[in-house]
């Protein structure tokens, strides 16, 4: 099972889905963890309430690339109010570390170990919050946040 798990994020990782330029996006967001060095951009496109196109840019490990991947082939073509409640159901699976199950997740859920270790949630979690964060009004960038303990003492 973590085989297959592992064979579909480096599928992903490899081959991206959705990695490209968007030329008129409705709004978009950058995101960046630090703390991994993980970047990534979220441009989407929105007629009416339906996100008709997605695209993301970025550059990191390959649990962030695969979840943008990932993130994007999910959210393109489905509704905001969808859009939302997969980022909802992907942040409870890195909660929880069970499976999301939700329909259309079939590769995400592949994810689920890295619930496991916190320091790489931030990593899955990042394109998530980035659409999130683009999907809100201003699009202002997200950095994931830095608990107390991983903070340096210049803090
Ligand atoms: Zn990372």
């Amino acid at each position: 099972m973590e085989d297959l798990y592992r064979e579909i994020i480096l599928d992903h990782y490899r081959q991206p889905r959705n990695r490209h330029a968007i030329e008129s996006p409705s709004c978009s967001a950058d995101g960046s963890n630090p703390l991994c060095g993980d970047q990534v951009t979220v441009a989407v496109v929105v007629d009416g309430d339906r996100i008709t196109e997605i695209g993301f840019s970025g550059q990191g490990c390959s649990i962030s690339q695969a979840s943008a991947s990932m993130m994007t082939e999910y959210v393109r073509g489905r509704t905001v109010a969808e859009a939302r409640a997969g980022v909802d159901a992907f942040q409870q699976m890195m909660t929880t570390g069970t499976v999301a199950g939700l329909e259309g997740f079939d590769d995400i859920d592949a994810l689920v170990g890295v619930a496991k270790f916190p320091a790489r949630v931030k990593c899955a979690s990042l394109a998530w919050k980035t659409l999130e964060q683009a999907l809100n009004e201003g699009g202002a960038p997200v950095t994931t946040p830095v608990t107390t303990d991983e903070r340096n003492s210049n803090g």
